[in-house]
């Protein structure tokens, strides 16, 4: 059983916030900012690519939920919302989840870098994308 499937079974302590029938809304361990939440179906998926539409709908309703919480009860001011889907985009846990991340004006958190689209590579992108 994987680790977040071991908190919904109550086999490793958790600090939850929020459950009903389908999800699960945790704190999670390492906060990026306190308050920082993971929200998990309860039927174990992998990424948002195996879970059911049901399931991934309950979900970001939670995710929603979540949100209205870290501004209204922890008054933080915004939030990002990130899905980190397999391991090359830093998934470590194989088990999908949602996380939740309270930030403050100028916390010195950066978001990646980016770049242009060189000359007709976003056609061709756009191309591949719509075949
Ligand atoms: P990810 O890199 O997207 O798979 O994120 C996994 C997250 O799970 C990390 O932010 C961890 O801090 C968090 N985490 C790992 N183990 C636990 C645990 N037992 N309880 C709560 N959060 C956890
Ligand atoms: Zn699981």
């Amino acid at each position: 059983m994987c680790i977040f499937c071991q908190i919904i079974a109550d086999e490793i302590p958790s600090y939850k916030i929020y459950e009903d029938e389908k999800i699960l809304a945790f704190l999670d361990i390492k906060p990026v900012h306190p308050g920082h939440i993971l929200v998990i179906p309860k039927k174990h998926a992998q990424n948002i690519e195996d879970v059911s539409e049901e399931d991934l709908t309950a979900v970001i309703l939670g995710v929603k939920k979540m949100g209205k919480l870290i501004k209204n009860n922890l008054n933080y001011p915004s939030y990002n919302v990130i899905e980190n889907n397999d391991s090359a985009a830093g998934q470590e846990i194989p088990h999908l989840h949602f996380h939740i991340i309270p930030r403050l004006e100028n916390d010195g958190l950066n978001h990646w870098s980016h770049r242009e689209y060189n000359p007709g590579e976003a056609e061709e992108i756009l191309k591949k994308l719509k075949n």
